[in-house]
């Protein structure tokens, strides 16, 4: 059974075939620069597919249709592909950032669903119209495949109001839904659901803080399994200090700027998203590089990774406050799978709540799941390589067993 994994943005498809029985990747790809002069359509067929082997084509790709009809020419390709026509597609997962209160689960693909996903378009437009386009175009290919809308904010639905709601006036919610949605929820759901095996305990016992740290970074705290309460907002604007993005911050600087630089909101929302974060600090967004700034001396590196650090820390012991018990403290995506100095400032002073980090197995590099907590840890702490295409097959799955 093959699932196809589609991730649509405003000029690109990030797509994956996933074949269900033993969840292996077998093609993945990336189509972008769609609309410009010259696409790219860079395609990998697997090992363990008879034809494994990378395909970069170059040429005009006018719109997601036909990016997509390209990426299924090679997928069924006589000679390399590895479907014999699109018939073997079992079923489609499609990302969707936003799906407002709408959505708690994974949804099957319905014209009702597609109005609902337009209503939230307000709620994330530079995402959703993206997500529908790729949506669109595959209804449009594939009419009688069973397809998925897989949401970012879907975990969190079951925050409580105590967690979602701002203090703002009361009508900004009830008329426009001002609120905290939380994103990277399939990531946060995946590694959450690692971890109880590696617990050898049922998700729905486990209380946990699951800390995704890449490009964007969340934190959620996840009582008996459910997400109770999460670090992005509205907008994957909120909480930790990321790449480019600032993350928590006093709304007054908004007027601030306006007033002593002249700027508009959107020159302001430019900066907060695109040059705030790790960048605005240092001019680096890339931890590998402020690592390598940091030992030759750079001050201003030191302090973007000091920043961040301690904001995760703050936020580590916030959730622990919230959670009570914490089973376990997860890091995931690039930083926090692969960046042993960051899990260990991020942990450093939380001794005296039973967190004790091995130092040796933290250090240590592996692709794996591991525990990188000393055995006599209260609370244990775990590196969880996140998914994010798994975990959408898997929803999927879920979905189509009904
Ligand atoms: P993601 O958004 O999960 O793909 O994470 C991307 C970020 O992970 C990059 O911008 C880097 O800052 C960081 N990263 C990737 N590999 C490493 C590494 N080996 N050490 C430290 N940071 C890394």
């Amino acid at each position: 059974m093959k699932f196809f994994i589609i991730n649509s943005g405003s000029s690109s498809i990030k797509y994956q075939v996933i074949e269900m029985k033993t969840e292996t990747v077998l093609a993945t790809g990336l189509v972008e620069r769609i609309g410009e002069e010259t696409g790219r359509l860079k395609n990998t067929f697997l090992p363990g597919t008879a034809t494994q082997r990378e395909t970069v084509l170059e040429q005009q790709i006018a719109d997601h249709y036909s990016g997509m009809m390209l990426v299924i020419s090679l997928l069924t390709d006589k000679a390399h592909g590895i479907i014999k026509d699109t018939s073997e597609i079992s079923a489609i997962g499609h990302r969707v950032v936003h799906g407002g209160e709408d959505f708690r689960e994974s949804t099957r693909i319905t014209p009702k669903v597609i109005e609902a996903l337009q209503r939230n378009i307000p709620l994330a437009p530079l995402h959703n119209p993206a997500n529908l386009d790729g949506i669109r175009v595959a209804m449009d290919i594939f009419p009688t495949v069973f397809q998925v809308a897989v949401f970012d904010t879907a975990f969190h639905q079951t925050m409580p109001p105590r967690a979602f709601m701002y203090a703002l006036p009361y009508q900004l919610y009830e008329q426009d839904r001002v609120r905290r949605y939380g994103f990277h929820g399939t990531s946060h759901r995946f590694v959450a659901g690692e971890c109880a095996r590696l617990l050898a305990k049922p998700l729905d016992e486990c209380n946990l803080i699951t800390v995704h740290l890449g490009n964007g970074c969340s934190m959620t705290a996840i009582e008996n399994g459910r997400s109770i309460d999460t670090s992005l907002g509205m907008t994957p604007l909120e909480g930790l200090v990321m790449g480019t993005r600032c993350g928590d911050l006093d709304p007054a600087i908004h007027l601030f700027l306006k007033q002593n630089k002249g700027m508009d909101l959107e020159a302001i929302d430019a900066m907060l998203n695109k040059e705030s974060g790790l960048k605005g600090l240092c001019g680096m967004n890339d931890m590998r590089d402020i690592h390598q700034a940091v030992a030759s001396g750079d001050a201003r590196a030191t302090l973007a990774l000091e920043v961040q650090t301690y904001r995760n820390r703050k936020y580590i012991g916030a959730y622990m406050a919230v959670l009570g018990r914490v089973d376990g403290i997860v890091f995931t995506a690039g930083i926090g799978e692969n960046d042993d100095i960051v899990r260990a400032e991020s942990l450093k002073g939380l001794e005296v709540f039973g967190v004790h980090l091995d130092p040796e197995k933290n250090r240590l590099r592996s692709k794996e799941a591991r525990r990188i907590s000393r055995e006599d840890s209260s609370v244990r702490v775990f590196v969880i390589p996140t998914n994010e295409e798994l975990a959408i097959a898997r929803e999927v799955a879920n979905v189509l067993r009904g």
